[in-house]
């Protein structure tokens, strides 16, 4: 059994025990966290009846920034997405190959075990792997109406632990139906609302709010209350109401725009966003949009899959202490998808299990605005992004702006200057697990001897860009492709 507080507390503890290196100034500077916690089930020797549940951090990321179009590389030796969530995944990607190569040269591996096709693997029995972010993922799942104050961001969450007794997870108690009675009265009440102005941070597509006429400084306003569903005593519905949570995260081409209106109104719902840069626009698409993908696709990649019998989906996406809402968490993450079909074998919908935990990250932005003191300059986001995995060799990697920290301007482009996660190395890490692989174990999307490029090796794992493609046509037609010349490298 596991609780989200616990997930979120590891998570947090193994953040604190990595070197200072790419972390952020406390008081000054804020950033994200995300990490794959693995969790694993076991019988007990000593009380067969009882079953031991093992949670291990073996991913986490930090990172707020991501890179325009004009830096990015046709070389894949940049990082072009340093949000959290997607520094987490790709030393998640990281920590797999290193599993299978394990797997394949008959050293032991916690994770896999042989599966039923020649030169495939699967997930060993009671193994399975839980997402964690500190912060709502940015895009469609930020656009969350507003129910506190800036001082207090986040409703109170109560995880009241229990199990369910059909699949053994602890499940969060009343939380949803609360929220969805808290929406539809926000529903109902929003067009009458006053609302608060808000600063978007553009940059960091992070949501934000600047309160400057709080509904309780003005005398007039109607208290038109209604009970708290937190217990709290009574709120104005002008408080409940007032206005959304934004992202900066714009829609894509093609897409609705967003309206722009006041409050409510401002943005449309349920569309493909790409994260804001500065100045220059990105092709990144926002991490809900990407989450969401992985609802579908799994999270292994198309080069992976190659070697994986079943795609490997998160079964919890677990979220911290923060302005959060489990219906736009639904919508954005899952509801887009569910509607999918003809997914190749090993693809299917698999809506992770959404739960909130009460513990807040130390370093968020609220929590470096509340440790703030004079004389320590503006908060901003921590530059830096930090990638550490389960690996057994150079497990942590911190960057800036796309390559590793600290490098020269003349060390720009060199194999020094990479991250171990950018596309480069991810297929270079690959191209080893290929070079392990015994003749009579090659997958058979493998056997072709023409596969060259980056793109080719990612064109040949049939079935996968097979399930791509369905998810393209049936829920995300608008979704943008990377430009080809990006991934001709070898
Ligand atoms: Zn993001």
């Amino acid at each position: 059994m596991w609780s989200a507080d616990e997930i979120a507390r590891i998570c947090f503890e193994c953040f604190s025990e990595l070197p200072k290196r790419g972390k952020p100034e406390p008081g000054r500077e804020w950033t994200l966290l995300a990490a794959v916690v693995k969790v694993s089930e076991s019988q007990s020797p000593d009380q067969p009846e009882r079953n031991r549940i093992e949670k291990e951090v073996v991913s986490l990321g930090t990172g707020t920034k991501c890179i325009g179009k004009s830096a990015m590389s046709p070389h894949g030796d940049v990082l072009n997405d340093s949000h959290a969530e997607v520094i987490a995944r790709r030393g998640f990607v990281r920590y797999l190959t290193e599993q299978l190569r394990r797997a394949v040269v008959g050293e032991s591996s916690s994770v896999f075990r042989p599966g039923d096709e020649r030169g495939k693997w699967r997930l060993k029995d009671g193994v399975s792997f839980l997402f964690f972010t500190s912060h709502t993922p940015c895009g469609d799942a930020s656009i969350i109406p507003m129910t506190d104050s800036q001082s207090q961001p986040c409703l109170p969450v109560r995880t009241e632990e229990h199990t369910d007794e059909t699949n053994n997870r602890p499940v969060e108690k009343h939380r949803g139906r609360t929220l969805k009675r808290q929406m539809e009265r926000e529903g109902e009440e929003g067009a009458a609302c006053k609302h608060l102005r808000l600063a978007i941070e553009e940059e960091e597509g992070q949501a934000s709010l600047v309160s400057e006429t709080l509904p309780e400084d003005n005398p007039t306003s109607p208290k038109n209350e209604v009970a708290d569903p937190d217990g709290r005593g009574r709120r104005s519905v002008e408080e409940l109401t007032r206005d959304i949570h934004r992202t900066g995260a714009k829609c894509v081409p093609g897409a609705p725009t967003d309206p722009h209106l006041a409050g409510p109104g401002y943005h449309t719902v349920g569309v493909l966003r790409v994260k804001p840069g500065r100045g220059d626009p990105t092709l990144s698409l926002s991490c809900s949009d990407k989450m969401a993908r992985w609802t579908a696709l799994g999270c292994q990649g198309a080069l992976l899959s190659h070697y994986l019998q079943e795609a490997i989906y998160f079964s919890a996406v677990i979220t911290g202490k923060c302005p959060y809402n489990l219906p736009a968490m639904q919508r954005a993450l899952t509801n887009r998808c569910l509607q999918v079909t003809e997914l190749p074998a090993g693809f299917t919908i698999r809506p992770p299990l959404l739960l909130q935990s009460s513990l807040e990250f130390a370093h968020s932005h609220a929590q470096t605005e509340c440790s703030h003191q004079d004389g320590q300059g503006r908060i901003s986001p921590c530059g830096a992004a930090i990638s550490w995995c389960a690996v057994p060799n150079q497990p942590l990697d911190v960057t800036a702006n796309g390559y590793k920290h600290g490098v020269t301007k003349k060390a720009l482009g060199t194999e020094k200057s990479r991250s171990f996660i950018c596309k480069a190395e991810l297929f270079r890490c690959f191209l080893d697990l290929l070079a392990v692989t015994a003749d009579s174990q090659l997958p058979q999307s493998l056997r072709r001897k023409d596969l060259k490029t980056y793109l080719d090796y990612k064109q040949a794992a049939e079935s996968y860009q097979q399930a791509w493609k369905q998810l393209l046509i049936q829920a995300f037609s608008l979704w943008p492709r990377s430009p080809r010349h990006l991934l001709l490298f070898h």
